[in-house]
């Protein structure tokens, strides 16, 4: 399942070199590029997904343990001070690049990042009615 003008199919199948930092049968992980901080990393399956809203259950379950993984075995190498992990969907959410990937961001002190979200107040009653927007009204706390 590979998509023929798809560049992240193109690298983490080894058709485009890339700084690698691992690799299996379904996933290579690799340096960004444009790195947001020192070891700034990005998972890609091997296959091609667009994004979480296509990616299949089998790899999907796969790429928490490695994130994970590769968090520890970075977080060891390079001494950072914290970890993000960003998983962007959709234009909108800021994808650039439509082959599922994963953000594994070092963090340090003084790197200055930010990403700090704007967030809302709301009331309960408010909660209560997204929350049945999403399942439903039946559903009891
Ligand atoms: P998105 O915005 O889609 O979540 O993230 C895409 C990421 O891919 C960006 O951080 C960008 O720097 C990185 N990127 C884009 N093209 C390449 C490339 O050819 N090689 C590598 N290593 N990273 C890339
Ligand atoms: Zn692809």
């Amino acid at each position: 399942m590979k998509e023929e003008n798809c560049i992240f199919c193109k690298i983490a199948n080894g058709e485009i070199p890339s700084a690698a930092l691992y690799e299996d049968d379904e996933f290579r992980v690799i340096l960004d590029v444009n790195p947001a901080t020192k070891g700034h990393a990005l998972i890609l399956p091997k296959n091609h997904f667009k994004n979480l809203y296509e990616i299949d259950d089998q790899t999907a379950s796969k790429v928490l343990p490695l994130a994970k993984k590769m968090a520890a075995n970075i977080t060891e190498k390079l001494q950072c001070d914290g970890f993000n992990i960003i998983q962007n969907n959709n234009e909108l959410a800021g994808q650039t690049v439509f082959h599922f990937h994963v953000h594994l961001i070092p963090r340090y002190h003084n790197d200055n990042q930010n990403f700090v979200m704007m967030q809302n107040k709301m009331t309960p009653k408010q909660l209560d009615a997204v929350r049945d927007e999403i399942v439903g009204e039946t559903v009891s706390q």
